[in-house]
């Protein structure tokens, strides 16, 4: 929690749609982020020492009661983001699928694995999976409470404590969903909360056994040259320029449909956003008209209710730049056949979701993540020139292909370069808490977040082989006659015997 003792310098937290200031939030200094450190350490003693079952129980309970509360939750969710229902629903959703995930295979993941020694019978060997102590988390403003746990959550089943520094735009998501931990029984200070800006962030770098960076490529890199200094280990999630890919016998109506909800979820202000489509020639008219058909039955607001598709963005500074990727666009030739401007008259921060045509990768729109509601278009003469588009730019994080010959999806799936890829749908690997995700190139490093791999990471593994002393006779070389024999007959009994 934000502790009474931080400093009282405030932050203010806006409403983006009303402009009303939402409440205040301590700029945590470096002693409190030190001070917060060192609780965290006194509590990762206890916790640590539960059993994975017992962690298990207590944030199945947190789960329960942030899904009993969701209509809450989802509220602070969509005051300081702007965001419509849908859009915080998927947080809950998201965040309680990995609970549910975790709390499941924890044990196993953790488990103490058997593995050969050098000689086997007469001795044992076993890996162990030890929490690294306290993990920091550094998150972004645009899924405030999905992002603000969920590494912590495989970092505190794995036996850590976590200290969390969310963004200084939304920091409420993640104070009222940490309340809920404490009412489920995590045990104090197991996991807190520091509000603050980038220098808050940048003190908790300098004093945790670990940092888990979601964000920018740019604050991920400062991020991780600090990280190094100090030989901690980290990752990072950062931007992405996610590519769509349409083959001429995709399913079209599917295809325009995922166009749509892939690049406007979140107003676009989602690092795996379709930031790109790349159509076969032969159906690209049809399916440009297809998604101008069906992005008219948008409806946009801050009203309540599924039926609302699209909220607000978040913060100025996107706007701004979802426009400057337009205007560069345009200027070089792109066409805006749907969109393209602010809508006051819904909120300041409103933008119309926006249709891009004959675009090319000398403009930005194609280039660098645009973070926005905006879909552009290009056409592409066969799939060889859509993968060498798509794997055009230094990112490298999720992506998707549309086709009905599911065999080829696949195929074409492996020559991405990118983290993950879902065929026939957008952005379904990162839902799945059983696939691991991240990216590669500028969009992420150190870890992906998932699977078994997306707990042992908050791990630090230790090999413990224990001899039964069996035809051991002490000496003073390791090479005596005994040990040389063995040596010679495992040699050869690796050759020969397929489980050595
Ligand atoms: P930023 O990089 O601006 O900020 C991310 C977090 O880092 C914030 O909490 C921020 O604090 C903090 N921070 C800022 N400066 C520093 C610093 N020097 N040291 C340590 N922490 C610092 O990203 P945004 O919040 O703007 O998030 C949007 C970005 O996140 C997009 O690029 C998006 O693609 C990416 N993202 C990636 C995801 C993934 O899983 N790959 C998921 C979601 C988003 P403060 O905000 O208070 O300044």
């Amino acid at each position: 929690m934000a502790d009474s003792k931080q400093n009282m310098a405030g932050i203010s937290v806006k409403n983006p749609v009303t402009g009303q200031e939402i409440g205040v939030v301590p700029k945590s200094t470096r002693d409190d982020v030190q001070a917060a450190v060192e609780r965290a350490q006194d509590a990762q003693l206890a916790w640590g020492a539960a059993s994975v079952e017992e962690r298990c129980r207590v944030i199945r309970k947190w789960g329960d009661l942030i899904w009993e509360n969701q209509e809450r939750v989802m509220r602070v969710i969509r005051d300081e983001t702007g965001k419509n229902d849908t859009g915080a629903f998927i947080e809950i959703i998201g965040l309680d699928n990995y609970i549910a995930y975790y709390t499941k295979h924890a044990s196993e993941f953790l488990r103490p694995e058997r593995r050969q020694p050098i000689f086997p019978i007469i001795q044992r060997g076993k890996v162990y999976h030890k929490p690294l102590g306290v993990v920091g988390v550094i998150s972004p403003w645009n899924y405030p409470m999905m992002l603000a746990f969920l590494d912590a959550v495989p970092a505190l089943l794995a036996g850590n404590t976590v200290v969390i520094k969310p963004s200084e735009i939304t920091p409420f998501s993640a104070l009222v969903t940490a309340d809920l931990a404490y009412q489920a029984g995590v045990p104090e200070h197991v996991i807190q909360i520091v509000t603050g800006d980038g220098e808050t962030g940048a003190a908790l770098v300098d004093y945790v056994d670990m940092i888990c960076f979601t964000g920018s490529t740019a604050t991920g890199r400062k991020v991780a040259v600090q990280a190094a200094e100090r030989l901690i280990p980290f990752s990072l999630e950062l931007g992405g320029k996610d590519a769509m890919i349409v083959l001429a016998d995709a399913d079209l109506d599917i295809a325009a449909s995922a166009a749509i909800t892939g690049s406007c979820e979140n107003a676009g202000q989602m690092c795996i956003s379709i930031e790109r489509i790349y159509v076969e020639e032969k159906i690209y008219d049809r399916f440009v008209e297809k998604v101008k058909t069906l992005i008219h039955q948008m409806t946009m607001g801050a009203g309540d209710g599924l039926d609302i598709h699209m909220g607000s963005m978040t913060n100025e500074r996107e706007l701004l730049r979802v426009e400057e990727h337009i205007k560069d666009a345009v200027e070089k030739g792109a066409e805006v056949i749907y969109g393209g401007k602010r809508r006051p008259d819904l909120g300041p921060l409103f933008f119309e979701p926006t249709i891009l045509i004959n675009v090319d990768h000398s403009m930005k729109i194609m280039k660098e993540e645009t973070f926005g509601p905006v879909i552009p278009i290009m056409k592409v003469y066969n799939v060889d020139e859509a993968v060498r588009l798509a794997n055009d730019t230094e990112y490298g994080l999720s992506g998707s292909v549309f086709t009905r010959n599911l065999a080829l999806g696949e195929r074409i799936a492996t020559r991405l370069n990118t983290g993950d890829v879902s065929v026939n749908r957008t952005q379904a690997v990162p839902a799945s808490a059983a696939m691991s995700w991240g990216g590669q190139k500028y969009s992420g490093f150190g870890g992906r977040r998932g699977d078994k791999e997306g707990i042992l990471r908050f791990t630090a593994t230790q090999s413990i082989l224990v001899d039964t002393q069996i035809g051991y006779k002490p000496g003073l070389t390791i090479l005596d006659p005994t040990t040389l024999m063995f040596l010679k007959l495992m040699r050869l009994a690796r050759r020969y015997v397929p489980f050595l």
